[in-house]
């Protein structure tokens, strides 16, 4: 039976295979997730190094960061910047956000002190949430001073950095802080990560709370639901939780679950399939390179992964050689892709092998369209929306996309269209059996290991170079990493500047995967005449023989 229906218009929106469901999407997010708390509340919510945290334990802290942060003055609509590896105090803190009708921003702690500043200013956030260990980066800016322009909780030490505050200190002595008061409206933001979309430089991309818990429910509600997680699954928490697939697609979905969630700060593959044993973990969510290191990596088979039954593979394409690797090595396990991005919420599709009866999908197959929502491709040329097999760019409608990009209106117009349909700057098809694939990427993010790089971000960066009279940055496919950011550089008349000075001038500014790999030095920057950079024109001039890295 065809799940696409054509419209008076003549419009062919695919849906999902599976049933809508009624979706409970007018609770706050926290109340959403921690809605079946008594059922398992004594159940291991949060495992780490040190401790494990029950369902009832992981929500008393919730509230009493709530009622930390409310002391201190935190208010409804204020941006919290999370700048943590992952650990238990961010998801306290996210929800402790939450509960007061506070907005996370999660940033991640690996940036430069320069990329995390952007992300303060541009969130407007007043409060950071860190390691003692970062506090130095946030001591480095001129312009802010810590205690008088921000305040920062460290999370790992009694003895904080000078004119920080104690995580601990501050929820112990707000226990008795009375945080019943907030109203919180569905529409209200929860979530601010930070993502270029299609074209220009990173914008803060509001998630409300009804797009969150509809994203959620999307995957894991109702009978049969396309992501089936148990109460005593154990899912791997090692993707960062400052992205948002980390965030939704583990952790937000397991607490809904009332599934444990085992969490780990960085990642290192023999570490986590020890871990993998020892807990016994039975869902993945991985990246790609994820893929390539559990498959690859020769000590792993020393380890015994029997407990997974689910790898799901998003944030970037995942090829099949990869999956067939990993499929030998842990071959109990049912295996395949999501497919999101930041401001759809993230999901728009998930394999149907992830059913509590699993369906058959193709390799490659970024499977079916999530729940309660309609997909549409377009053909970029026309216009128009296309049938089964034929190639567009991938639109998305639904509850669950983002609000909008934040004090971004334009950004926002150009996204979001006035009937609700958000495009994706992904190109792909929808075949007979409403899989989703996707073939190619029409806008200009690079994707390094599943991290965003914006080409903008950097050209601004190369710009600001005295020597540097016009610049560009494209991506170049990695086998072991995706893709890498390259530059097309423009001298200004006379400079001498040479390809390892610009990559060390933008290494200094940026976070590890947005570093230039190569340079290439070029007379003129092609452009079209209203002065987009022509970026296909300079992917293929990269020299088919330059090796990548
Ligand atoms: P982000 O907002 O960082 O999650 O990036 C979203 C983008 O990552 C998407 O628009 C796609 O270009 C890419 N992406 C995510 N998942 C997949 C997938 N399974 N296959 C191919 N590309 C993907």
């Amino acid at each position: 039976p065809t799940t696409a229906t054509t419209t008076p218009e003549r419009e062919h929106i695919f849906r999902s295979r599976l049933p809508d469901i009624p979706i409970n999407n007018n609770l706050p997010l926290h109340s959403y997730l921690f809605q079946n708390l008594p059922e398992h509340s004594h159940r291991p919510c949060l495992i780490s190094a040190g401790k494990t945290y029950s369902y009832a334990e992981t929500h008393l802290l919730c509230r009493k960061t709530a009622a930390g942060l409310s002391k201190l003055g935190v208010k409804k609509g204020d941006v919290v910047m999370i700048l943590l590896q992952n650990c238990p105090e961010f998801v306290f803190t996210f929800f402790g956000a939450s509960m007061i009708g506070a907005i996370s921003t999660p940033a991640n702690p690996f940036y430069t002190s320069c990329e995390i500043f952007k992300q303060l200013k541009a969130s407007n956030s007043k409060l950071i949430v860190t390691q003692s260990q970062y506090v130095d980066k946030l001591n480095s800016n001129s312009e802010f001073k810590i205690g008088e322009d921000f305040q920062v909780i460290t999370t790992d030490s009694h003895n904080p950095p000078e004119n920080c505050l104690d995580f601990y200190d501050l929820i112990e002595i707000s226990e008795e802080h009375d945080i019943s008061e907030t109203q919180i409206d569905p529409e209200d933001p929860v979530a601010l990560p930070f993502s270029s979309g299609t074209t220009g430089l990173p914008k803060g991309v509001i998630l409300t709370h009804k797009s969150l818990s509809t994203s959620v429910a999307q995957q894991v509600d109702g009978e049969n639901p396309n992501l089936y997680l148990k109460t005593d699954d154990v899912l791997l928490c090692v993707l960062p939780l400052f992205h948002i697939f980390s965030l939704n697609s583990v952790l937000m979905v397991a607490l809904r679950r009332g599934s444990g969630i085992l969490i780990m700060p960085k990642f290192e593959i023999t570490a986590m399939a020890e871990l993998v044993e020892k807990h016994r973990v039975s869902v993945a969510m991985v990246v790609p390179p994820l893929v390539l290191a559990l498959a690859k990596t020769p000590a792993v088979a020393e380890y015994d992964l029997s407990s997974i039954r689910l790898v799901m593979s998003g944030a970037a394409p995942l090829g099949k050689e990869l999956e067939d690797a990993l499929r030998s090595r842990i071959p109990q396990a049912v295996l395949g892709q999501g497919y999101g991005m930041t401001e759809a919420g993230p999901v728009l599709s998930m394999c149907p092998g992830f059913a509590k009866e699993p369906l058959p999908y193709k390799a490659g197959s970024c499977g079916i369209v999530v729940r309660n929502a309609e997909m549409k491709v377009v053909d970029p040329d026309s216009g128009a929306s296309v049938g089964y097999n034929e190639p567009g760019e991938i639109w998305i409608r639904g509850e669950q996309i983002m609000k909008g990009y934040l004090n971004n209106p334009e950004a926002t117009t150009a996204t979001v269209d006035a009937q609700g349909w958000l495009r994706t700057g992904d190109i792909g098809y929808v075949d007979d059996d409403d899989e989703v694939f996707i073939v190619d990427r029409v806008k200009e993010i690079i994707k390094y290991k599943g991290f965003q790089v914006a080409p903008a971000e950097l050209e601004s960066l190369l710009i600001n170079h005295p020597s540097i009279a016009d610049a560009a940055v494209v991506s170049q496919k990695d086998e072991a990493v995706g893709e890498i950011p390259v530059a097309f550089v423009v001298r200004s008349n006379g400079s001498e500047l040479t390809e390892e000075k610009v990559k060390q001038y933008i290494a200094k500014q940026v976070v590890f995967y947005k570093k230039l790999h190569k340079v290439f030095f070029a007379q003129t920057i092609p452009k079209s005449p209203s002065g987009k950079i022509l970026r296909k024109e300079l992917r293929a001039r990269i020299p088919s023989s330059s090796p990548s890295r």
